[in-house]
């Protein structure tokens, strides 16, 4: 069913901030991230921006690897979880994809396939605890992979840091110096950066790595979102702070209300009117993908104005308080996020992260102009 809420996508902006992340880490190739259908843009829509800018694109899972080739793309692939059986191990040959591998049962699915892939990527997990072998078996992982056939140039190391958003966390020297050690006498190329890594300056491993084969692997920066925890309403002065949004999302006002003192909004009735006022009805709610739990204070963009959000968000509508704005009628559009309003602010206003918010609506608005 059509909805009213639409989505702009503009795939310039993705090049553009590709541009960025390059600044940031001059001569290091890039995986652009289009997992989760490209943040939730479009994963074929997200490819076509990007292939021909990027070095790489890389992907969560199989599946999403195999649509790409099916739909062209005969570059460079990197699949981050790697294959969860023995076809798709298989698959991995097939389709000449760069598979992760982070765990010994994908050894054994090679094995059992007799598969030796050209390009394998073993992960380290150098405390983030999610995906990875310990850093004391790599040297097995390594020796067990050039048994089966696989070549010391195909052979490359990459780990994921849990703090690289918070860059003055401990942590992050932790992993970084971990990894260092851990591929200091391996050879293979090197990869340790998402966006937030870039942006703190470790495309190349950071400090105690020595400079070597590294790629990043950015994702959330190339839709536009700034990846730090800054506090709110601040973005990073200078080129750093130029990313551009790639996704705007708007929907219609389709109604409005007069309020007098007193005069509550939505559901739970949470929020009062102060002073005389009026109410704009927007065509947008959590069904639509905007987080529920936004708080009312969260920005609104109408006609160049930023406007709080009032009340509880309900599952097709909102309410934004357009005190202020007599000049607004039903039938003007309101920007949720996107060009004019940095998702990354609603995010932090609704207590959450600007990855949920994109990936949200994917699927769900229909293509605007
Ligand atoms: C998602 C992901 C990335 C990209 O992270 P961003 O924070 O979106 O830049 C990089 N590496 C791995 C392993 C990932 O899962």
């Amino acid at each position: 069913m059509r909805r009213a809420a639409s989505i702009q996508l503009h795939p310039e902006a993705l090049r553009h901030n590709l541009g960025v992340a390059r600044r940031l880490a001059p001569g290091v190739p890039m995986w652009s991230v289009i997992k989760a259908e490209g943040y939730g843009h479009g994963l074929l829509w997200a490819a076509e921006a990007l292939a021909e800018a990027s070095d790489g694109l890389a992907v969560s899972q199989i599946g999403e690897a195999r649509a790409l080739r099916a739909a062209g793309f005969g570059g460079p692939l990197l699949v981050l979880q790697g294959p969860r059986d023995v076809a798709e191990a298989r698959a991995c040959a097939e389709f000449a994809l760069q598979a992760v591998l982070h765990d010994a049962a994908q050894l054994d699915y090679l094995d059992t396939a007799s598969i030796t892939l050209p390009e394998v990527w073993v992960k380290l997990n150098t405390g983030m605890n999610r995906l990875g072998f310990a850093p004391q078996v790599a040297m097995d992982v390594d020796a067990r992979l050039r048994a089966a056939g696989h070549g010391h140039d195909g052979l490359h190391w990459m780990t994921h840091l849990a703090c690289a958003d918070e860059p003055g966390h401990p942590q992050n020297a932790r992993q970084l110096e971990r990894f260092a050690m851990t591929v200091a006498e391996l050879p293979g190329q090197r990869s340790v950066a998402n966006s937030a890594a870039l942006f703190a300056g470790w495309g190349q491993g950071g400090a105690s790595a020595a400079p070597g084969d590294y790629w990043a692997r950015p994702g959330i920066m190339l839709y536009g979102a700034h990846p730090a925890s800054l506090p709110a309403g601040r973005l990073p002065e200078g080129p750093d702070g130029d990313l551009r949004p790639a996704m705007t999302v708007r929907a219609p006002i389709i109604a409005t209300q007069p309020l007098e003192p007193g005069s509550t909004v939505g559901y739970g009735a949470t929020w009062t009117a102060a002073d005389p006022g009026r109410a704009g009805i927007v065509a947008m709610g959590y069904a639509d993908g905007y987080p529920r739990h936004a708080p009312s204070d969260t920005p609104i963009l109408v006609q160049d104005r930023l406007c709080p959000l009032i009340g509880r968000v309900s599952m097709d509508m909102l309410a934004v308080d357009l005190s202020g704005l007599p000049e607004v009628q039903v039938g003007d559009m309101a920007t949720l996020w996107g060009e004019g309003l940095p998702v990354e602010r609603v995010a932090r206003a609704a207590g959450t992260i600007s990855y949920d918010l994109l990936t949200r609506v994917a699927d769900r608005l229909q293509p605007g102009n």
